[in-house]
């Protein structure tokens, strides 16, 4: 590692205009540029000369060559790789953390929860070399032994989103390097470093070897679908929109070869807030579950549905706590509400403010949108048929459903097409427990936001949240394919 003379810190990383590809840092063929912007004042970082189909195809066949030898080398060779990953986090999270504010638009708050998942999914990784196991299962055909071994996919094709860039590829990448697999990863369009290019800098650093991590960036029109259809990857690893997951599916199972997919896409968790619960203690969570990064989480609550007998105290004391935080900035210590990572993503939230008011919600909080930065936005007397009630709202605008009761409240919670996380408030853990299993979703957290992912328990969800679970022994199984040998030891005797 290169340091500067004067100081024990690693020199900053440079030259992010640059593709990485066969693990060499070159430019972009194509004739179009991704200019990478501060959502909060517009400055430009860096201009990327877009990589083109034929880089692409560079990037896959280096990956295949790569793959080979990676899969044969020891697990204490990939998890040195890992662990070495992890310590330059360590020595560089001022650099990482400052990427993640101006880049994504993150709060300080916001980026150290990200860096501190990113850090923990690639230490969980570095145990994955080591953990992964075949099996021997016994056979009713005499004579007959049978072997399961679990071995590396080979190449696959990462696609990650915008709002934790970091996070939401490492914990594709991490996993799939440690088991043997090489990647080719695109990130998102606003979050070409942060998503991806500061990654290769850091993998390159950790000693990984040339062309198991390729970076490419490029426009949807150019490689969007071409690294879903493109023969080598037999995986593709997607986070983002329920809309273009639906595309990545069908693009995986319609050309020459059906690839296999994990597909982690959109939320609508609900925050239900029952008759004895803690206010004070749900009105924080509800804030911190909503606000954090200006909702712009696909696990953040998009419903908060409360039981009758409670509503007009809670929403009472959430209007209080909201006007509390502090909007704007996000580079500042105490920023709550930064901004929101595109003008695309503003007019959304606009269409959706005057959506709201149409369908009869009342609006109790609101507040100037100035540039990309929208406050709180607080709506009552929302019902469950209404728009904010139905779809993703993925920004600072929340609707209050009042629930009849606790059976009322679990059936409004379910009224969606999506089914990633959830949350439930109460002092009774029986009543609790109960609730939760009721609801059809990868994921509920009873007196906790639904905001939560641990790096060593399963992340996923259901219905058009998409299929598959990242962390713990549920990605091994993600990232490696499952390989039935059977053994005769004795000559069988066939029916003919
Ligand atoms: P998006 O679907 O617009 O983009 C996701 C990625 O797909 C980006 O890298 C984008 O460039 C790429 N892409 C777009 N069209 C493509 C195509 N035709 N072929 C290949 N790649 C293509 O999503 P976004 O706006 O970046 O992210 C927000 C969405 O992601 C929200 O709906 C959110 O809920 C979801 N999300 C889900 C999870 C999860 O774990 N379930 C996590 C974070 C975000």
């Amino acid at each position: 590692m290169s340091t500067d003379t004067n100081s024990t810190k690693p020199t900053v990383y440079q030259d992010f205009h640059l593709q990485y590809i066969a693990g060499e840092w070159q430019s972009g063929q194509d004739d179009s540029v991704n200019t990478n912007t501060n959502p909060y004042n517009g400055d430009t970082l860096v201009e990327i000369q877009q990589a083109t189909s034929k880089q692409l195809d560079e990037a896959y066949q280096a990956a295949n060559t790569a793959q080979k030898e990676w899969a044969q080398s020891t697990p204490a060779q990939r998890a040195a790789v890992l662990y070495k990953v992890v310590s330059i986090f360590d020595q560089r999270q001022e650099e990482i953390v400052d990427w993640l504010i101006k880049e994504s638009g993150s709060t300080r708050i916001k980026a150290m929860v990200e860096f501190s998942s990113a850090r923990a999914i690639t230490l969980e990784a570095a145990s994955f070399p080591s953990r992964v196991h075949g099996e021997i299962r016994p056979s009713n055909i005499a004579g007959k032994e049978n072997f399961i071994y679990c071995e590396p996919l080979g190449v696959v094709a990462v696609i990650s989103p915008w709002n934790f860039p970091l996070h939401l590829t490492q914990r594709s990448i991490a996993p799939a390097l440690a088991l043997g697999n090489a990647v080719v990863l695109k990130p998102a369009s606003d979050t070409p470093i942060t998503g991806g290019l500061l990654l290769a800098k850091i993998f390159e650093e950790a000693g990984l070897p040339k062309g198991l991590l390729n970076v490419v960036v490029g426009a949807g029109s150019e490689i969007g679908d071409a690294i879903v259809t493109h023969d080598i990857p037999s995986f593709v690893s997607f986070t983002g929109s329920t809309s273009v997951g639906k595309h990545i599916g069908e693009l995986a199972s319609g050309g020459d070869y059906i690839k296999q997919v994990a597909l982690e896409l959109g939320g609508n968790s609900p925050f239900v807030v029952l008759k004895d619960a803690d206010i004070e203690q749900a009105v924080k969570a509800a804030a911190f579950g909503k606000f954090l990064h200006q909702g712009q989480i696909c696990i953040a609550i998009n419903r908060i549905i409360v039981e009758d007998d409670i509503h007009d105290e809670f929403v009472e004391r959430f209007l209080a706590h909201v006007k509390t935080l502090s909007v704007g900035d996000p580079s500042k210590q105490d920023t709550a509400v930064g901004p929101i990572i595109n003008e695309k993503q503003v007019k959304s939230l606009k269409d959706k403010i005057a959506k709201a008011q149409e369908e009869g919600a009342t609006l109790l909080l609101s507040g100037e949108i100035k540039g990309q930065v929208v406050p709180p936005h607080v709506f009552t007397e929302v019902t469950r048929e209404m728009d904010l009630s139905c779809n993703e709202v993925f920004g600072p605008l929340v609707g209050i459903i009042r629930a009849k009761d606790e059976e009322d409240a679990l059936s409004i919670a379910n009224d969606s097409m999506y089914g990633l996380s959830s949350a439930v408030f109460t002092t009774d853990m029986r009543k609790g427990l109960r609730f939760a299993r009721g609801i059809r979703a990868g994921m509920t957290h009873i007196n906790d936001i639904s905001v939560n992912d641990e790096s060593n328990v399963p992340f996923g969800g259901e219905k058009n949240s998409g299929i598959g679970r990242f962390n713990g022994e549920w990605v091994l199984e993600e990232f490696t394919r499952t390989h039935w040998i059977s053994m005769q030891h004795k000559p069988r005797d066939y029916a003919f």
